[in-house]
Formats: structure tokens, sequence, C-alpha cells
């Protein structure tokens, strides 16, 4: 049987991944969320967005993605809930042969429904733990609509979290607010010792990319597309390695570019832009980290050796000590040297 180019290889089944850009309750499969929407005693067609049981496929813009991301999360109402979720992504992300993944997890939506934090930190780790396989560490992330006050909310929880935090996140409507009024998370980031990483030039243009670098110095940068749409900046960045998560199949579902096939990580690549590959929300858009990577080796036209390249760059973006980064590096040159 010929291979399918949209699916790893058997030998690219077994190479120890490294995924930098999911979300916790964008990886809630639909039967999940049903079960969950079920156990509180809601019809799933009630309150989730469904259609026949699945996500839409594609989404008109991004609200119509975010309304359908937001009553996914909504059905996560207990501790306990949140545990299966943090579980059963644990889970996926071991099937996968993935040996570290940074989850983005948006904390403040979930005390804001009430649930206690120390209950919320607890159950995260007790899901996390049914794949000990499997290094997962929360970048806690701060949506940018709430202005300054959610991102210094979000901060206070993260200081008194015991969890295995590893970085500050921002997300939300790009321009919703300015990036310089979250100059704060840098602040903190920087005092408690985590990464900062910003969703910018997804759905918004390279401007937002040059705030987040410029303005809060942003360790990795969220999609970031758009940077190629400026040249000094691309270079810039380039210069800097700072790695941009380039999420394919989430930017065609939210028509951000039309296929697959015109996305421009090629471009982004070939500019010598380091690249990093996620799933975002894996179920929302009908994909898993295995078929992105998949994606992104036949868009880059890359070999089993280049796909471990990939997989060296996310190594070494991941916001853990520069001792463990080298590991999981090791890890990836012992598959090539072994599967060679
Ligand atoms: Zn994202």
């Amino acid at each position: 049987m010929a291979p399918d180019p949209h699916r790893l290889s058997t030998r690219g089944h077994a190479l120890p991944k490294i995924e930098l850009h999911v979300h916790l309750e964008g990886a809630i499969t639909p039967a999940l969320a049903a079960c969950l929407a079920r156990r509180h005693g809601h019809e799933p067609d009630e309150v989730l967005m469904l259609e026949d049981g699945a996500y839409p496929a594609r989404y008109d813009g991004f609200d119509h993605f975010l309304r359908t991301f937001l009553a996914t999360s909504a059905q996560v109402r207990t501790p306990e809930d949140l545990a299966e979720v943090a579980a059963g992504f644990a889970t996926g992300q071991a099937e996968q042969g993935i040996v570290h993944t940074e989850v983005t997890f948006t904390a403040a939506t979930h005390i804001e429904a009430g649930m206690e934090p120390h209950a919320m930190w607890a159950a995260l780790r007790d899901g996390f733990a049914a794949a000990p396989d499997v290094e997962v560490g929360l970048i806690v992330d701060v949506v940018r609509d709430g202005g300054p006050a959610a991102a210094a909310h979000t901060v206070r929880l993260v200081e008194q979290a015991d969890a295995p935090i590893v970085g500050l996140g921002l997300s939300g409507s790009e321009g919703s607010v300015p990036e310089g009024e979250f100059t704060l998370l840098r602040t903190a980031a920087d005092r408690l010792g985590l990464g900062l990483t910003v969703h910018a030039g997804e759905t918004g243009d390279a401007g937002n990319v040059r705030a987040a670098v410029d303005e809060l110095g942003a360790d990795r940068i969220g999609h970031g597309i758009a940077t190629i749409d400026d040249e000094e900046l691309t270079r810039r960045l380039a210069t800097a390695q700072i790695p941009l998560e380039v999420c394919p199949s989430s930017n065609v579902a939210l028509r951000l570019t039309p296929t697959l096939d015109t996305h421009p990580l090629p471009r982004l690549h070939g500019a010598g832009l380091t690249v990093v590959i996620g799933s975002d929300d894996p179920p929302f858009f009908a994909t898993t980290f295995s078929d992105e990577l998949a994606h992104a080796q036949r868009l880059l036209a890359l070999d089993d050796d280049g796909l471990a390249d990939l997989q060296v760059a996310a190594a070494r973006a991941a916001f853990v000590p520069a001792a463990r980064r080298e590991q999981l590096v090791a890890a990836v040159e012992q598959w090539r040297r072994r599967s060679a």
C-alpha cells in the first residue's frame, strides 16, 4: 500500500515528540463534552454547539469558533470533570508518542465559574498522572479582552498554584486591548522563572507580533503567521530565533488561509524563522498533533530527518531548564540514529 502523505510514517510515529501549542479545554472531544453535559443534567444539543455530534468542520470566523469552544469549556463544572479532561488530554498525547507537552489552560474561566483554586490545581495534577510517560507543563493564559485586571488576577492565581506551571500566555481577541497594557505579564514571568507566549499575528496583522516582541519580550509567538507580511520583522525574528507556534489545520478551519496547500508555513520556514508545530484545539479542527506534523512534513517536503529537525526546534523552544531541553534533543537524536 502506498504511504498516505497526510499521515506520519511508521517511523515517524515512533519519533519522541514535543508539542508546545495546544489548549486543554480545546482538547475536549465532543463525546467527553456530551458526557459532562449529561452528568450535570443538560441535553448536549441544548448547551453544546455540535453538528451531528461533532464540532463544525470549518468555522464562520473566529467568533463562531470561540462560541463553540466556550460552550464546551463551560461543561467543566467540578474538579472531577477537570481531572477527567486532563487525563483524557495526557493519555491522548501519550498515544502519539509525545514525551513533553506544554498545554495552555485558562484558569480564570474555571475560577469565575466557582471552582476552588486548590481543588482545580489538584485535579490537573491527578489527571496528568494518568499518563506518567508524558511530561506536562502548564501555560496559564490570560484572555486579553479582560485587560490588565484579568492579567493581574491570573498572575495571583499562578503565584499561589501548586501545579507544574512553565509559562504564562496571552490570548483572546487580537487588538481588543493593546499588548503594551500587559507588561505585568513579562515582569511576572521573569520573577517566577516562567516563559511567556503571546497569541499574535493569527487573526491580526504583523503589527501585533511586533508589539508582542517589542513591548512584552515574548519568548514565543502563538501562530504568528502574519509575520511573513513584514520583511523587517521576519528578519528580526529569524535572527533572534523567536519561535512561531504554527498550527496549520487551525488556520484553515478558521478560514485564515483557504487550504493547507496555500498555508504560509513553507514561506515562514523558508525565511529562516524558527517554526514549531502545534494542534491548537485538535478535536475542534478534526486533527491531532501527529496529523499536524504530517502536514508540515508534506508542505515543507521534509524527509524523516527534517521531521526530527522540527522536533529538535520544539525541544529547544520548550519552557523547561536548559538541561531538560538538551535531554529532549538527545531523545530525538537517539531516534534519528536508531531508526536510520
Ligand atoms: Zn492557540
